[in-house]
């Protein structure tokens, strides 16, 4: 589904269930990250886009006793009461999500009170998009249309607000603020290049008759993903920053690839192989962008495939199965470079190619992948997209 026809099925959705027409809709769209891998929380570099997958709220003001919420996707209908809201551990526990939103909009002084929203999805489940902030930044838009906000006129400070949101008590998600910054800032035909300390960020050109983007689902996800390895490499990251700077509040990001080779001599060589990811990762991705400012769609994929080799190679957070569709993409004419994306240990590889070479690299990713794992892949194509946006109805 377009953007607009999710718009349209949401618009439709709420006016079947609720009797009413909405008066609002706030979309927006899932994410990926196409370079910077692990480097958020180290407070480095992130390349991403959002893309055409999108979520859509419809809504409008309610003189009913609770806020309702109903979804498309399966999930049951939720009520509160947002004067006295409290966090969910039911089904209905999706609805947290826009509980919080409420309450960090409440925090900033907008009087949110009752309404009524229908949530219809192209974002596909689990596939690694972060439906979770496509959700949160719909909710966010739907709201400050519905209850206009100062804060509205700033994407970047709506993705902060959601950010907090799926941190706080709502939630509760260590989440960093690269998936709702993407949603909040995506522009169609371009790609994202975000300092995760400063939050300074950048568009830069990635033209979609020139690049396609392919996200190749393993659906699968190993014992390191589920188990704690994301927490582990964070530890091991702050520990190594800590070693080779000497403060106790160091990051990655201060670390040069110079400083890495002289001081990391004495570190630990699991520690030692963590920072070298990050600190070239770092490197590679303000190379990236500088290279899709010179329209060198070929250095990038160079990039997206020293940065594979290095999450193999130094951060051990691929698997066989991810490994097997980079491979695979890579050797075939008019891929400009695939690599996994996402926290690892299964989940999906990235795929930036030229768009007229899709069904061949769809066909032979199907394939290999088929014969070795005895399932296909779940394959995603997608482009760049703008960002959330609250549309008055
Ligand atoms: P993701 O990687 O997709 O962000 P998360 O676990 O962070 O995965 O977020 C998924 C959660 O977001 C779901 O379990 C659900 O609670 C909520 N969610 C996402 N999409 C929808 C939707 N269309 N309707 C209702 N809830 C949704
Ligand atoms: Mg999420």
């Amino acid at each position: 589904m377009t953007r607009e026809q999710v718009i349209e099925a949401a618009r439709a959705a709420f006016l079947a269930h609720y009797g009413v027409a909405p008066t609002a809709v706030g979309v927006a769209p899932g994410r990926v990250e196409l370079l910077g891998n692990h480097t958020d929380y180290n407070e480095g570099f992130v390349l991403t886009a959002a893309v055409d997958y999108v979520t859509a709220i419809a809504g409008a003001h309610s003189e009913r006793p609770l806020t309702h919420l109903a979804s498309s996707a399966g999930f049951p209908e939720a009520t509160f009461d947002p004067s006295a809201m409290e966090k969910s551990t039911g089904e209905d526990r999706w609805a947290n999500y826009l509980k919080g939103i409420v309450d960090e909009l409440q925090k900033t002084g907008t009087p949110v009170g009752k309404f009524a929203g229908f949530v219809v999805s192209s974002v596909p489940d689990g596939s690694g998009l972060s439906s979770s902030a496509a959700l949160l930044m719909a909710a966010a838009r739907l709201l400050t249309t519905l209850w206009p906000d100062p804060l509205a006129d700033s994407p970047m400070e709506l993705a902060k607000l959601a950010r907090r949101a799926e941190n706080g008590k709502f939630v509760g998600a260590p989440v960093g603020l690269l998936d709702q910054f993407s949603s909040a800032c995506g522009m169609a035909g371009n790609a994202l290049f975000l300092d995760c300390r400063s939050c300074a960020w950048r568009a830069v050109p990635l033209p979609s008759d020139k690049a396609g983007i392919l996200i190749a689902n393993t659906n699968v996800k190993h014992e390191l993903a589920a188990g704690g390895g994301y927490s582990e490499r964070h530890g091991q990251c702050l520990q190594a920053a800590r070693q080779l700077l000497g403060r106790g509040d160091a990051k990655l990001r201060d670390v040069t690839p110079a400083l890495l080779e002289s001081k990391g001599i004495g570190l630990n060589p699991v520690l030692k192989q963590r920072a070298h990811h990050i600190v070239y990762e770092n490197a590679r991705v303000e190379r990236a962008a500088e290279a899709l400012e010179h329209g060198d769609l070929a250095e990038v994929g160079r990039l997206m495939k020293q940065s594979h080799e290095s999450c193999r190679r130094y951060f051990e957070n691929s698997c066989d199965e991810v490994d097997l569709l980079v491979e695979v993409a890579s050797a075939l004419p008019g891929v400009y470079g695939a690599k996994l994306t996402g926290g690892g240990w299964g989940g999906s590889a990235v795929i930036l190619h030229d768009p007229t070479v899709i069904e061949d690299l769809k066909a032979a990713l199907t394939e290999s992948y088929t014969t070795k794992f005895g399932k296909a892949p779940t394959l995603l194509t997608t482009t760049t997209a703008q960002g959330a946006e609250g549309i008055s109805l």
